[in-house]
């Protein structure tokens, strides 16, 4: 045997084995809690080999294994969860008024480990501030932190902020917050990353092709294509809030006339009302649904952007042919405080031979955990890869 043919196979014995472990952490992240049982069996794999690999990821400070409860006649089996001084990624979300950061190892859940209000508008001291927070939070995580990934309530284009209306920032380079060189930093828009997380683990789950529509500051969203949000040519698809669905007269913050955003987020009902232009449209929002209640007025004007909502819904829905549409952020309790004005808008803007069979809007299930969620997603995208977990275990003692 020549010693090229004993490399490859040795290769391919390596690949094999990666493949392997691949699919057994891809289960893990899939169903947190998932028992070695049933890994085998979603797998195909034998008893005898899903034991091999489960040990090796073991040795490897990947996971660990403890006891499950036994039932029924099943075998004793294993609950597989990620190892607790395995590889973490952090996930941050910078959103108009504060901002947070969150740690997620190989099952993907992130859990919240830094917040805090922006004390500044000043993109430079906000990101100063942010970037001494991921490193606090990195050296909590000596040695396991793998890729740093930021969602920002901005336009990112080729992986850049280049524009946030509900920042109030211009372009600027996020650079500084990858905590050491070489790590990778990721970057996206918020409503993209909430949209392929609820696309992957929420309420899209299982459908191939899922539209999320949210209102924070304006309308974001994504179309999500089997798991994957279809962002465009430069990564900046899906402001669908700047569709020109509004008032043809009034100038949007991004430059264009009429976009959709003034129209249904908290500046529309502010507008109806004629109420200035709230400096914080968000919970500005919030306030006019628990005001609607006892008042007309408010209530009206409630029922005007949940129209303008359903109208665009409609359109959105006539152009992309979603399987389902989730509804996250303000998106959600404006339907549900105006379900008339909103159901009728959305019917009579659809194509009618869609109308006896539109696709389901419900509301996303992720809440405000959606960008972290898709954040750490994408993080961990990178992570788990044969490159990067050969890294991993090169790393390791012994
Ligand atoms: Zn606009």
């Amino acid at each position: 045997m020549t010693s090229s043919a004993g490399r490859a196979r040795s290769v391919r014995a390596r690949d094999a084995r990666w493949r392997g472990a691949l699919a057994v952490l891809e289960e893990m992240r899939r169903e947190p809690g998932v028992t070695r049982a049933g890994v085998a069996q979603r797998l195909g794999l034998t008893t005898g080999s899903a034991t091999e690999i489960t040990a090796r990821l073991r040795e490897l400070a990947l996971l660990v294994e403890s006891p499950a409860a036994v039932s029924g006649r099943g075998r004793p089996t294993t609950v597989l969860r990620p190892h607790p001084d395995g590889p973490v990624v952090i996930a941050v979300d910078v959103r108009q008024e504060d901002w947070r950061i969150a740690v997620a190892a190989l099952d993907g859940r992130p859990r919240l480990a830094e917040a805090a209000a922006h004390a500044s508008r000043d993109p430079g001291q906000v990101i100063r501030t942010i970037a001494q927070a991921v490193q606090r939070v990195r050296e909590r995580h000596e040695g396991r932190v793998r890729a740093v990934s930021v969602a920002a309530a901005a336009t990112v284009r080729h992986g850049r902020v280049v524009q946030s209306a509900a920042l109030g920032w211009d372009a600027v380079d996020l650079a500084a917050l990858a905590p050491e060189p070489g790590l990778p930093l990721l970057i996206g828009n918020d409503a993209t990353l909430a949209g392929a997380a609820e696309a992957r683990y929420g309420a899209g789950a299982g459908v191939g092709t899922a539209l999320h529509v949210t209102i924070e500051v304006g309308v974001g969203g994504t179309l999500v294509v089997d798991g994957r949000p279809v962002t465009g040519a430069t990564g900046t698809g899906g402001e669908f809030g700047h569709l020109p669905l509004g008032d043809p007269a009034l100038r949007c913050p991004c430059g264009a006339l009429g976009c959709w955003d003034l129209a249904v987020d908290g500046r529309a009902i502010a507008r109806h009302l004629g109420e200035p232009p709230p400096p914080d449209p968000r919970s500005y929002a919030q306030t006019a649904l628990a005001r609607a209640e006892g008042d007309a007025a408010v209530r009206a004007a409630v029922g005007r952007a949940a129209s303008w909502l359903g109208r665009g819904l409609a359109g959105l829905i006539n152009a992309l042919d979603p399987g389902i549409v989730t509804l996250g952020g303000f998106a959600e309790p404006l339907r549900s405080a105006a379900a008339m004005e909103f159901g009728a808008a959305l019917a009579d803007g659809l194509m009618s031979f869609r109308r006896p069979d539109p696709p389901p809007v419900v509301a996303a299930v992720l809440g405000e955990d959606g960008a972290l969620h898709g954040a750490a997603a994408t993080a961990l995208d990178q992570v788990l890869t044969e490159e990067s977990l050969g890294a991993w275990a090169a790393e390791r003692p012994g």
